[in-house]
């Protein structure tokens, strides 16, 4: 068992650094569309041996981030000299140079291959790009950046410009920044393109939001009114639901580029978020984007703000632990979706059909027959590269397990959530305990407090007496061989298969086919419709030994599609046959027979009759009235 720990610390963006000269960076943008930055760093030195160092473990990837094969063109000087240099042999992030006498300061030149950017769009994560002395925490070291981005491009960061920047006007050309910390400036990441449009967010609040919108085209930029009515709404929806914000002012960046894909990457003031160039354009799009931006959001209170001692590490050269990644990101999830459907980027419906989707994926994991969700999150730093480089898709990853803690969490917090709402009659829920959480102090400048499983038991308890501990520690890390089902079986509703696709599910396959098949066959497929990209364990493909990479070329007698496969599952029903199926293999083309009579199977949340619509009741809006927070 952990101790509690009472760690406090915050870091200041003005006085602890006062009497040390920052380090100067700019990085240069402008061959962006070319897949490389460069960066020109001066950082202050003392004569003698010297280690400067560049970022392996970063914040939100719970991870190295895999940056040391794209740094390159490395070049020491001093006083206009080359100064030659040698890697540490066993932290390769860190540089060893000797510096000369009479010499305070080194020039260091690097590139920085990069695959995060479209002709258009360019994003910086400063780790990417800064050096800076090793083995000193990185709260302590000032540094001042500035940034170059072609003529004519915008630029979205949550730094502070010191030269003149018009955010409506963007003129491209170097920008100037307020120092801060090496701490900070990884936390401000930049997202500069050609076509830009910086919108303010819930502009009756004192502390200002803005939305900086990116995107490949000049149409895509320009949001549809009833999408920026939700984002203003999602303002005070986090306002009410988490009170005072750690962070002096907000900014959403959004990149709108490609076809498929998105993510985000958490920040205390700012967050730099992806969607499809065209997510936004449909309401289909938006809701099935919906959750994105209330979950980074949340995370500058749930991540940032509180976060785990094991994550909360001094520099990212120290290894972080993922053990309470559950409520990192697991809490943040279950917010994130909650905080979608009260600002109304997602309806109830589709908020719960959301849900259903989750549960379904977590039950058919087979994987969980021999590992906890728990394990998936002190794993992540090995399982990273296969859970967020395929999304968790992949030969056997139902058997492996993924990043699980997201969905797991989402679903435990719902248990949680509902819990306290049964304790208590009703009269408390999770927003007491999330009240309770997060009044530990801080104010409005960036802050991190800490807290370990103990905290978080004790938490709980003042809200409202229960063996928290007991709770969380059989869901967490116990061997699970079913979904937690708890959650949505207390806020009134079941788990069902059905053969046709709930409304959220069936958008969902009509842009990735994915896993159309795998409630029902087993078969999970890549983006091509027609490579099986993985078997479930257990199900009737499995049984009959389908592999992974295998492409279907017919079943029944027909070739391949997806209709072939509805029809021959339909056939399945009353045929004493099974499906017959054609492969190929490599070179090889091989036959199979899989004996499934199940129809097809989707998953959804049915209505318990008689009990109290609590799902209904969480997905209501808690802000009491749009331009007023609570
Ligand atoms: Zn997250």
């Amino acid at each position: 068992m952990l101790r509690r720990t009472c760690v406090f610390f915050l870091f200041s963006a003005t006085f602890a650094f006062a009497q040390k000269t920052p380090i100067q960076i700019t990085a240069d943008l402008t061959e962006a569309p070319r897949k490389i930055y460069h960066a020109e760093i001066d950082i202050p030195v003392t004569p003698g041996p010297v280690a400067l160092i560049t970022p392996k473990w970063i914040p939100g990837h719970h991870s190295p981030g895999n940056t040391l094969a794209d740094i390159t063109g490395v070049v020491f000087t001093a006083n206009g000299k080359t100064l030659p240099w040698r890697r540490d042999d066993v932290d390769l992030y860190e540089y060893h140079l000797s510096v000369p006498a009479g010499v305070n300061s080194v020039h260091v030149h690097l590139d920085c291959i990069t695959t995060n950017v479209t002709p258009n769009v360019a994003v910086l994560e400063w780790e990417r790009l800064i050096m800076y002395p090793a083995g000193t925490p990185v709260r302590e070291i000032p540094i001042q950046a500035s940034v170059t981005v072609p003529a004519g491009w915008g630029i979205g960061t949550s730094l502070t410009p010191t030269s003149s920047y018009d955010p409506q006007h963007p003129a491209g050309g170097t920008v100037h920044y307020a120092a801060t910390t090496v701490e900070m400036l990884e936390d401000s990441p930049i997202m500069t393109g050609a076509y830009f449009h910086e919108y303010p967010l819930a502009p009756e609040l004192s502390t200002k939001h803005y939305i900086d919108v990116i995107g490949d085209s000049a149409e895509v930029v320009e949001i549809r009114p009833t999408v920026l009515e939700h984002w203003n709404r999602l303002i005070h929806e986090a306002w009410a639901m988490y009170g005072q914000p750690h962070y002096r002012s907000y900014h959403f960046l959004l990149a709108l580029r490609g076809a498929q894909g998105g993510g985000g990457l958490e920040h205390h003031e700012s967050s730099d978020n992806s969607l499809p160039e065209r997510a936004l354009t449909t309401d289909e799009g938006e809701m099935l984007g919906a959750g994105l931006l209330p979950h980074e959001f949340t995370h500058s209170w749930n991540g940032k703000y509180r976060r785990p001692a094991g994550l909360a590490t001094p520099d990212y050269a120290t290894p972080m632990k993922g053990e309470l990644l559950w409520v990192y990101e697991g809490l943040t999830d279950y917010l994130g979706e909650v905080l979608a459907a009260r600002c109304g980027a997602i309806s109830a419906e589709h908020y719960r059909e959301a849900l259903a989707l989750d549960a379904a994926n977590m039950d058919a994991t087979t994987g969980r027959q021999w590992r906890s969700t728990g394990d998936t999150a002190i794993s992540i730093s090995g399982l990273a590269t296969a859970a967020f480089g395929g999304r968790g898709a992949g030969a056997w990853a139902n058997w492996r397990r993924s990043a699980d803690y997201y969905p797991e969490g989402n679903l435990l917090w719902l248990d949680v959530d509902t819990t306290i709402r049964k304790l208590t009659n009703n009269s408390k829920n999770l927003h007491d305990f999330m009240t309770v959480y997060l009044n530990k102090g801080g104010g409005q400048t960036p802050s991190v407090v800490p807290y370990d499983f103990n905290e978080i038991v004790a938490d709980l308890n003042q809200v409202v007496k229960n063996d928290w501990a007991g709770f969380l520690n059989d869901r967490v890390n116990g061997i699970n061989p079913h979904v937690n089902t708890e959650g949505f079986e207390q806020g009134g509703y079941r788990l069902v298969y059905t053969e046709k696709p709930n409304d959220y599910l069936k958008a969902s396959l009509a842009r990735s086919a994915g896993r159309e098949f795998w409630f029902s066959l087993g078969l999970a497929f890549d983006s091509d419709g027609v490579t099986i990209s993985d078997v479930r364990v257990g199900s009737a493909a499995d049984k009959a030994k389908l592999i992974p990479g295998q492409k279907v070329m017919a079943v029944n007698g027909r070739v391949y599609s997806r209709e072939a496969m509805h029809a021959a599952i339909r056939q399945g029903k009353t045929s004493s046959t099974p499906i017959h199926f054609i492969l190929q293999n490599e070179s090889l083309v091989t036959e199979a027979d899989v004996d499934y009579r199940d129809g097809d199977r989707y998953p959804t949340l049915q209505r318990i009759e008689g009990a109290p619509d609590v799902l209904d009741e969480i997905a209501k809006p808690l802000a009491q009235a749009a331009g007023k927070s609570q």
